[in-house]
This record gives structure tokens, sequence and C-alpha cells, in this order.
């Protein structure tokens, strides 16, 4: 399978910058043919950059969904109105949510399954934080956090993303190892039936992209902060495995 790149924006770029972000890197990789590139701005930009990128090599998702299909949850998104302006995929369950939003992993099990229920791709994000790691807990917070997630849709992780982002390592400038992160995608495959994506995440950078995508067990990236300008993440999609 070809290699996942893919670009969380957080909140961060309105939607004129957004644009301009999206028509830089269009012209940065126009000569990319083997990777899979998702990007996914916030809600107020997925229209606009949906319709820049549609029948490009770009795909498009977004940072979160509700569970329900529509009503009263004012201020929330449903995954069809997603569908609706282009997305092909989800994330769900990143820590920024589960840590600062409060999103419980029962939670996280509804949204998954109303994703894979209407069509969406979902990339549930999974990690742990440093205290845990320090107190050898990061195998069993891996476990619940899978385990919960996809309680009684096991049978269809394979149609799911994962991404393994210890909290420790997002937004900090801090990467996660190679050997780090090949263990707990080992981990993370160990508890599947069929094989799956998993993606790693936690302060891909330009400088160290190339020795993470070496190893055959990451299959790909999530991105936060160096997918914001578009020389660098242009730069960790060309990644190279020959350096
Ligand atoms: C993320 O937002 O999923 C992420 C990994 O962020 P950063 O690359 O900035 O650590």
């Amino acid at each position: 399978m070809e290699p996942i790149i893919a670009g969380n924006w957080k909140m961060n770029k309105e939607p004129g910058e957004s644009r301009a972000l999206v028509q830089k890197l269009m012209e940065l990789t126009g000569d990319v043919k083997d990777r899979i590139m998702i990007l996914i701005p916030p809600f107020t930009s997925l229209a606009s950059v949906g319709e820049l990128v549609r029948n490009s090599r770009f795909k498009l998702g977004a940072q979160n969904m509700h569970w329900e299909r529509s009503g009263a949850y004012t201020g929330e998104i449903s995954g069809l109105f997603l569908k609706a302006v282009g997305c092909d995929y989800v994330v769900i369950g990143h820590s920024e949510r589960r840590h600062v939003m409060g999103e419980t992993d029962e939670m996280i099990n509804k949204k998954l399954k109303t994703a894979l229920e209407i069509g969406l791709i979902p990339i549930l994000c999974a990690g742990e934080k440093e205290e845990e790691r320090e107190a050898g807990k990061t195998e069993a917070v891996i476990e619940r956090q899978i385990k919960e997630a996809l309680k009684d849709i096991e049978n269809e992780a394979h149609k799911i993303i994962f991404a393994y982002e210890p909290v420790w390592a997002i937004g900090t400038g801090k990467t996660a190892t190679s050997q780090q992160a090949v263990e707990v995608h080992k981990f993370i495959r160990g508890m599947l039936k069929k094989p799956s994506t998993i993606l790693y995440g936690g302060s891909v950078k330009p400088e160290n992209v190339d020795t993470l995508m070496k190893e055959e067990e990451i299959q790909g990236a999530l991105v936060g902060g160096a997918s914001l300008k578009p020389e660098s993440f242009a730069r960790i999609i060309k990644f190279t495995k020959d350096s």
C-alpha cells in the first residue's frame, strides 16, 4: 500500500490562508505519485479546500465529528456534512480531544461506529502520556484505548487507519525514536485480527521523517505543526527511504 501522509492543521488557517497553503502545496508536490496525501483543515475551511483538491491527488479529512447524524447538538458537526463537502477521512480520538476537550473512550467508540456506517474512513488516534510511559503503562493505555474504541466493531478494524500518537511527542518537538514507535505499532498490530494501516504522529518534521519512514511498521505519518508550512509539509510528503 502507498504510504499515507496526513496533515492535521488543528485550529489554524482561516479560509483564505487555507486556500493559499493548498495552492502552494499543489505546486510543490506536482511530481509526487506514490503517496496518499490527506489534508485535514478546520471545519470552516473544508468546503473551500474540498473545491481546490477535487480531482487532485490530495484527499480531504476532518478533525472530528459527532456520533449522531443530525439533531439538537448545538456546535457539533455531523459526519454526513463532512461527506457532503468532500471528506473521505475523519480523525477520531485525537489526544487534544481526549485530554483537552474531555472526550471519552465511549464517545470515541460511538463516533467510530457512525463514521464506518456512513462511509468515512476513520483515523483513530491512540497514545500514552509521558507519566504513563514513565510508569511502564504504555501498553496498558494503548490496549484500553483501542479495545474500548473497537467495542462491537472489532471485525471492522481493518477499515480503520490507526495512528500511534504519544501525547508527550505531540506539539512538543520531542519525537518517539523509531524503536519506540515500532514497539507500539507491533503491539497495536498484535491486537488486530486483520492487517491494518498504522501511522505514527508526534513532532514529525522534515529532519526526522526519513528515519521514521524507513521502518516497515510505520506506514505513514500524521503531521501537525509541520503541515502548516507548505515547504516543510511537501518535504515530509517527499520522504525518502534511501538517505
Ligand atoms: C497531531 O496533531 O496529530 C500531531 C502529531 O502534531 P505535531 O506534529 O505538531 O506533534
